[in-house]
């Protein structure tokens, strides 16, 4: 079994000219991490590394996860177990719905077991209290939490920030999404200078704890939480939000989910309108991948993206 996830590395760090950034006279800089792996792409690939690690030191053999049905996490555990020899599991929110959406349907085909439970039992059943109840039903198994957010997760994303300030670009800013916020932990904790803005992908501010929990460091100057970006909520949209996105493909070539890195670059483009980001700031942006949503988004809302 190889030990390590193979990606290309580091991920690129390209400039983005765009009429808005030229105008504010802001250099934009977008880590390429949708680029490290076509199936295990961004910050999924960043968290499971240094955990597939620990998997295969530990001898294990299988991983079991959870996840909602259009996670990015889910379909990259799929693929990673593929690839390395795992057997998987996949513990999955909600009914199964036949046909399967294509998220779930790419981590079936990569030998995923799926395993469905209603949300109310699947918010209690994917805690860690209830881990040993899995470990026994499905035998000794490496178990990831819903994100695959945990300590070697957020130690895994601090190679982001390393990468971006190895090749010399000094970082006023630092913008990433976030979910269970573990990735903008791991910048928070791996970067040297500038401050980490993390754009919630959903309502509410309880992330800001987790974050803050994860980095060890309250927010504050070393970073804070963006909640007004969030477009009503987790995997809600406007059509304002979907223009945005779409148009952003048409003037720099590059792709966006509209679950987190469209509204991490909406923040950016506001933020920057706005005058946020002094004349001659430098802002690195993180594309953290989730291009693999794209397909069960447009299959659920018509083809929008
Ligand atoms: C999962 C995910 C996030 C959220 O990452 P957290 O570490 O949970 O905050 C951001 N962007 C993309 C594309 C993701 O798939």
């Amino acid at each position: 079994m190889p030990d390590a996830l193979p990606s290309i590395s580091p991920s690129p760090l390209q400039r983005l000219r765009l009429p808005w950034t030229e105008a504010a006279g802001i250099a934009l800089w977008l880590k390429r991490d949708d680029l490290l792996h076509p199936h295990i792409s961004g910050n999924k690939w960043r968290k499971l590394a240094p955990n597939l690690e620990a998997a295969v030191l530990a001898g294990h053999q299988r991983l079991l996860t959870f996840g909602g049905a259009y996670s990015n996490h889910l379909a990259a555990v799929a693929a990673a177990g593929r690839l390395l020899g795992f057997e998987t599991i996949g513990i999955v929110r909600g009914e199964r719905v036949e046909p399967l959406n294509p998220t779930l349907a790419f981590a079936e085909r990569q030998g995923m077991q799926l395993h469905f439970l209603a949300r109310s039992t699947f918010r209690l059943r994917k805690k860690p209290e209830a881990w040993a109840e899995w470990q026994a039903r499905f035998g000794p198994c490496f178990i990831l939490p819903e994100g695959g957010s945990n300590d070697l997760a957020v130690s895994g994303c601090t190679a982001i920030a390393q990468e971006v300030e190895r090749v010399g670009v000094h970082v006023d800013y630092w913008i990433v999404a976030a979910g269970t916020g573990a990735t903008a932990a791991g910048i928070i904790r791996g970067k040297t200078r500038g401050q980490v803005l993390a754009v919630s992908a959903l309502k509410g501010d309880f992330i800001e704890r987790e974050i803050a929990r994860h980095a060890g460091i309250e927010a504050g100057t070393h970073w804070q939480l963006l909640t007004r970006y969030h477009h009503g909520g987790f995997a809600k949209w406007t059509p304002e939000l979907i223009d945005f996105v779409n148009a952003f493909r048409r003037t720099s070539g590059i792709r966006l989910d509209p679950i987190y890195t469209g509204k991490m670059m909406w923040a950016v483009y506001r933020l920057t309108l706005q005058g946020f980001f002094p004349k001659g700031a430098t802002v690195v942006a993180i594309h953290t991948g989730g291009l693999q949503g794209i397909a069960g988004f447009n299959e659920r809302f018509g083809n929008l993206i």
